[in-house]
């Protein structure tokens, strides 16, 4: 039945909050923890989109430095991803369980590939389990490719080492005392039993808020889809140490995603399965009841989104969160707020309007950990970014898959319903300045109504609506801006 009665949807622009009453003396007496899924808990309420264009390993290893989580992308091969996923687990990680080794054997050349494709520096020198030396960077200046490994590095009986169990702040010490930059952790038998580095206590200090397992590692989830082995899939990313899978598709309120939902938490209890997307309290609900331990909110809100355009189809954002918000809140299951944010203040709208966190694109797609090359234009640095559903990103998904594509054949109405677009957007510098010029601004819109916890501001936030006369009165105006 056609109901004549529309209601209205709203989005970042269509509203503001109210101010209230505050009895915060400072910006710094804000929490900004929340939570991620169910059994996740961040430091900054970000999370960055699982394009890619915006999140592979270093995007998602600076996001958990600063707090936040990255979800890696998935459009690339299963063993890439669970590299991906190896990497951000082992970076930071103070103890390093399992060091990369090398054999004594082998040759300078080898060891140059490796530590490029693994992108360290060092390696132990492994010969039947046994420590028998270290190769830095240092050893390996200057010296050709066929050079054995055991002819340049430092032997056992040069080697400080740590015996057993050891603090940080021995291990510190030791590192100091030596002004060495590796201390091996070995048992009486010189079995490598982990290794702790300068660059990872560094690192630790350096980003004290960081999200972290219950290891201390950092954080990171990856994308999957619905099609193929699902199950195995999971199990590789999983092994490989992601914190939480996210289903990752366009339209999530479908049986697929559904079941699919059901089948992950059933396999796999212990790990949050992140599903989406929806805009509405019924999408919301399905996924809830399905097992998700996070829903992800936004059909069509995105800067590359065309789905609204092409399919005439989605929610404008804050009633898209609001409605889910009412789908999702019996559950406890916490939203993502996906797509469209452009400024600080949509950040604060949208936690006010009920999600935990929000996912960002565009705004983290031209900075220095997203995945691609600064491209020069007009004498102006940019980078590309690209929605996962336009037509150069299906096509380069479709040649991995098949070697050889034919449009017609393969890519089904390639031409006309791309639901997303390839941009170009200006190069911004290191994503950490962006995500702090993010933060203060929720800080500020939080401290605006006397919210100490984003708990807080669903509780005192209150919107008005605007007219397009107060969106003008709202930015700059009337001025020429230097
Ligand atoms: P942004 O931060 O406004 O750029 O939005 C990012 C979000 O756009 C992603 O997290 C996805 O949910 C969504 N998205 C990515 N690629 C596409 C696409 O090709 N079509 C529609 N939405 C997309």
């Amino acid at each position: 039945m056609r109901d004549r009665d529309i209601p209205l949807g709203l989005t970042f622009d269509d509203v503001l909050i109210i101010p209230r009453r505050s009895s915060l003396t400072s910006r710094k007496e804000v929490s900004l923890k929340t939570r991620f899924s169910k059994n996740i808990e961040i430091q900054i309420p970000l999370v960055s989109s699982p394009m890619d264009t915006v999140t592979e390993e270093a995007m998602a290893i600076k996001m958990a430095r600063l707090g936040g989580i990255g979800v890696l992308h998935r459009f690339t091969t299963i063993e890439r991803q669970v590299e991906m996923i190896k990497k951000v687990k082992r970076a930071e990680n103070i103890v390093i369980e399992e060091p990369y080794t090398i054999s004594p054997d082998a040759t300078l050349g080898e060891a140059r590939k490796l530590s490029e494709k693994l992108g360290v520096s060092g390696f132990m020198v492994v010969r039947n389990g046994k420590l028998e030396g270290i190769l830095s960077r240092r050893d390996m200046l200057f010296q050709p490719n066929d050079t054995l490994v055991k002819q340049v590095m430092t032997p056992q009986e040069r080697l400080i080492v740590a015996k057993g169990d050891i603090s940080i702040e021995k291990a510190k010490e030791i590192l100091w005392r030596h002004r060495i930059e590796m201390l091996p952790i070995v048992d009486e038998q010189w079995r490598l039993k982990g290794l702790i580095t300068v660059s990872d206590i560094l690192n630790k200090l350096r980003y004290p808020n960081s999200a972290r397992d219950r290891k201390g590692r950092l954080l990171v989830a990856a994308a999957i889809g619905v099609r193929g082995d699902v199950i195995s899939h999971a199990d590789k990313l999983i092994d490989a140490g992601a914190d939480a899978l996210v289903i990752d598709v366009a339209n999530g309120y479908i049986d697929l995603v559904i079941n699919t939902v059901k089948k992950l938490k059933q396999e796999f209890p212990d790990i949050d399965i992140v599903a989406g997307n929806i805009a509405t309290k019924e999408g919301a609900e399905a996924l809830a009841t399905a097992g998700a331990d996070a829903i992800r909110v936004g059909i069509g809100p995105g800067s590359v989104c065309t789905t609204r355009i092409v399919a005439g189809v989605g929610v404008p954002q804050i009633t898209a969160i609001m409605d889910s918000k009412e789908g999702a809140e019996p559950y406890d299951v916490p939203l993502i707020a996906d797509g469209g944010i452009r400024y600080p203040g949509d950040i604060v709208k949208a936690l006010a309007a009920g999600a935990e966190s929000v996912m960002i694109g565009r705004l983290f797609a031209g900075t220095d950990e997203s995945p691609g090359k600064i491209v020069l234009k007009n004498g102006k640095r940019f980078k590309v970014y690209r929605g996962m559903a336009s037509f150069y990103a299906r096509l380069a998904r479709k040649t991995r898959e098949m070697g050889e594509v034919e449009l017609d054949r393969d890519i089904e109405d390639y031409a006309y319903t791309s639901e997303g677009v390839e941009a170009f957007v200006e190069y911004t510098g290191s994503v950490e300045e962006v995500v702090n010029r993010l933060i203060s601004g929720v800080r500020a819109g939080m401290a605006y109504v006397g919210a100490r916890t984003i708990r807080e501001l669903w509780e005192r936030a209150q919107f008005i609506r605007i007219t397009n006369a107060g969106i003008r009165e709202s930015h700059p105006h009337d001025v020429h801006t230097i």
